[in-house]
């Protein structure tokens, strides 16, 4: 079925997602505050809207992918009110679960629907139409959303009610960083103790510290030739998104009065780090910090 969709925020994720839609069939009509990234929707046959209000005028579904919860509260206030009742708004930025529920609360009292849709997969992912989603949603809004997810996803996994999507995110993110930097600190101290790399990894990918930073983004060149510690740390997942959601883990454990202490840790790593030397860097080049003051 061809779906007339509002795209709002058509940046480095929401343009390949948008042009995926496009490429299925539907009829996605986009908005960017930022010019270039309007044009740039353009040419994938995005139609271009003059505000995010015009863009979700006609839809039957409204999508977007922002910065920040911030962001998302203040286009859903412009946006609620300009679509015809019962429009589906998705929600695939990674927000705090407070900011989510939020957002879909105030989508119900406006009489439309809304779900959370965050996803995992990054720009490679967002192109080639192979994302994650992990849906915070009630089960008619589920039913609803996930043909128009899969279009843009390999898989699409419904976590619960509104704000579960964001709370798998950040909890599989709080994963991903800690262990990030579990392996980083293996290759430095594997090195002092004069054991090659390869060694480490040829052990370690095949027992018990396997993981995902390990073995698809390994933090040292040489044993995946894919993973960016191959071209100078080029993100890949930049160490300031990492930042933000450890951010956003840690926020949201304090909220529940819980100490995460690893989670707290990596997050104040990652902040660290995204501010100075690792601005712009894949979050894997954290490595490169390790090993000093030492003495
Ligand atoms: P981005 O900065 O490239 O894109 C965001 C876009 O939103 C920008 O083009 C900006 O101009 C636009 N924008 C901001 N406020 C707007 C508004 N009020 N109306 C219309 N447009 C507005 O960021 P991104 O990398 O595409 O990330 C988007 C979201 O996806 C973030 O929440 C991020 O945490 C999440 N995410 C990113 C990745 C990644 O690898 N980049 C991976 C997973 C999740």
């Amino acid at each position: 079925m061809t779906l007339t969709i509002g795209f709002i925020g058509l940046g480095n994720m929401g343009g390949p997602m948008a042009a995926n839609l496009v490429e299925a069939g539907h009829q996605v009509t986009g908005y960017d505050l930022a010019p270039e990234a309007l044009r740039q929707a353009e040419t994938a046959g995005v139609r271009p809207a003059a505000s995010a209000a015009a863009a979700a005028r006609q839809a039957d579904v409204v999508i977007s992918m922002l910065p920040a919860g911030r962001h998302v509260l203040a286009a859903y206030a412009e946006l609620l009110p300009s679509a015809r009742p019962g429009t589906l708004f998705v929600d695939c930025s990674t927000i705090d679960v407070a900011d989510a529920r939020e957002a879909h609360d105030l989508a119900v009292r406006a009489g439309q629907r809304a779900v959370d849709a965050p996803v995992s997969g990054g720009v490679v992912g967002a192109t080639a139409a192979s994302l994650t989603f992990m849906v915070g949603a009630e089960k008619a809004e589920f039913a609803a959303v996930k043909p128009v997810l899969a279009v843009m996803g390999r898989k699409v996994v419904h976590c619960g009610a509104a704000g579960a999507g964001q709370a798998a995110k950040i909890c599989n993110n709080m994963i991903l960083g800690i262990s990030m930097i579990a392996v980083s600190e293996a290759f430095v101290l594997g090195e002092s103790l004069g054991l090659s790399h390869q060694a480490l990894f040829d052990v370690a990918s095949t027992a018990s510290g396997q993981c995902w930073a390990l073995t698809s983004n390994c933090p040292v060149p040489g044993p995946v030739p894919a993973s960016p510690a191959n071209r100078d740390y080029a993100a890949g997942f930049a160490a300031a998104l990492m930042a933000k959601d450890l951010g956003l883990a840690a926020g949201a454990a304090e909220a529940a009065g819980l100490p995460t202490e690893l989670g707290r840790k990596a997050a104040q790593l990652y902040a660290d780090f995204a501010s100075s030397e690792g601005s712009g860097l894949d979050f894997s080049a954290i490595i490169t910090t390790f090993g000093k003051d030492t003495a």
